[in-house]
């Protein structure tokens, strides 16, 4: 199947051919005709299988010729950093059909966001929150919307979002096209779809198994050595592009610092903690290459979507399989390989056993690399470690061997 096939309308294909895309993805072979029809649909997909283009392309098929000028489409996303690609994706893609499009998230200053919505933008792509503090207000009228998109709806109800979704639904008229997309279908996600789909189609690809261009390994090592085991890899694999996620903001923040002294690359974190503008600059530093290293948190890696990034590192292991494919989805993307390494401590054995039960494979444990003396100061740590004590404070000596 073609996208040329599926009878896409001439203006959106010439998005599709702009974007560089030749062959539709499993999952957009499965939604795109079924969507283009207007009907509902609930497609179990994750992050990194081209669900965007999924729902874009047949929304923005149903646009085409259509009179532009008033509010159509509302995505609701759980992330910024989605919300941004969405709203990116959504005016390539509408770019001939002369579409405009708005994200509308926290974080950023309300005035240009509401300048947008007073002046009749046709796609609004949200995270909940910010939405609502629009909606409160006169200008935000939602009764126009036609298409209505739940991107990553699994996510949003696990971030507490549910009830402004609901809310913002109820505001949209019944006589509408609804897609939920989501990585995981359980039975919170079918009672939501009941409550806010009409008799909708249903397609699948896999939700449960990494794709299959990743390479899988797993470090042991205790939680005082990881920082240093890090640098070590970064310093002997070919570790060109490499996102590493860590539980807490404050972890981000500092393992960055760690990163920068001990190595001498340049890293970044990015997390909730950090403004909308230092998120953005770290993302375009990471996206051109001048910042290879980027220490990330779960809720702002969700929507990080750049290619070439060669290596996933799981700095603690995640709390759910679902995370782990998630985290791991952000390399390897569009076919292309990718190295995912975990950082496994004795105390993390259990959640390692039980994500390899899930995702029905088994992760090959690799032996440490040798510390090398020269980078880390590898013969103290080991005295460090024997000593105990070490709390973190000792491996500020982290920055002893480097001149
Ligand atoms: P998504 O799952 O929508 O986040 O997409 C994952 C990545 O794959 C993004 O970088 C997309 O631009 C890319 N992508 C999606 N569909 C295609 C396609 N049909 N051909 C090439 N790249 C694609």
């Amino acid at each position: 199947m073609t996208f040329e096939s599926m009878g896409l309308a001439p203006d959106v294909l010439m998005g599709v051919s702009d974007m560089g895309y030749t062959e539709p993805s499993p999952i957009q072979q499965k939604a795109i005709p079924l969507a283009m029809t207007g009907r509902d649909l609930i497609a179990s997909a994750s992050t990194g299988t081209g669900k965007t283009a999924a729902f874009l392309l047949p929304i923005l098929h149903q646009m085409a010729g259509k009179e532009q000028g008033v509010l159509r489409v509302l995505v609701l996303t759980p992330t910024r950093e989605l919300a941004f690609q969405i709203d990116e994706q959504a005016l390539a893609f509408g770019y001939h059909i002369g579409v405009s499009s708005v994200a509308i998230v926290g974080g950023m200053n309300m005035n240009p966001q509401e300048d947008a919505i007073r002046s009749g933008v046709e796609i609004i792509v949200a995270t909940p929150g910010r939405l609502m503090d629009h909606m409160k207000q006169k200008y935000c009228d939602m009764s126009t919307v036609q298409y209505l998109v739940l991107d990553e709806a699994d996510r949003m109800f696990d971030m507490g979002f549910i009830d402004d979704v609901h809310h913002i639904v109820s505001r949209i008229s019944k006589d509408r096209q609804t897609l939920l997309f989501s990585a995981t279908m359980d039975d919170k996600m079918h009672k939501l779809a009941a409550s806010i789909l009409d008799n909708p189609a249903t397609v699948a690809v896999d939700p449960s198994k990494p794709a299959e261009s990743l390479i899988h390994c797993a470090f042991e090592v205790s939680h005082r050595r990881k920082a240093a085991l890090l640098v070590q890899i970064l310093a002997y694999a070919r570790v060109e592009t490499v996102i590493v996620f860590v539980k807490r903001k404050r972890e981000a923040d500092s393992l960055a610092r760690q990163v920068r002294r001990m190595s001498g690359r340049e890293a970044d974190s990015i997390h909730s903690g950090r403004s909308q503008k230092e998120r953005n600059a770290a993302l375009e530093d990471f996206r051109t290459g001048a910042c290879p290293i980027l220490i990330a948190t779960d809720v702002a890696a969700r929507g990080i979507d750049v290619d070439n990034v060669t290596h996933v590192v799981h700095f603690d292991v995640p709390r759910s399989a679902e995370d782990y494919i998630h985290r791991s989805g952000r390399t390897g993307r569009a076919g292309q390989k990718g190295e995912v390494i975990t950082f496994v401590a004795p105390d993390e054995e259990r959640d390692l056993k039980s994500i390899e039960d899930t995702i029905g494979q088994t992760i090959r444990r690799d032996k440490m690399p040798r510390f090398n003396p020269g980078l880390d100061g590898g013969g103290d740590r080991d005295r460090d470690d024997r000593r105990g004590g070490g709390r973190g404070g000792g491996r500020s000596g982290g920055g002893r061997s480097r001149r």
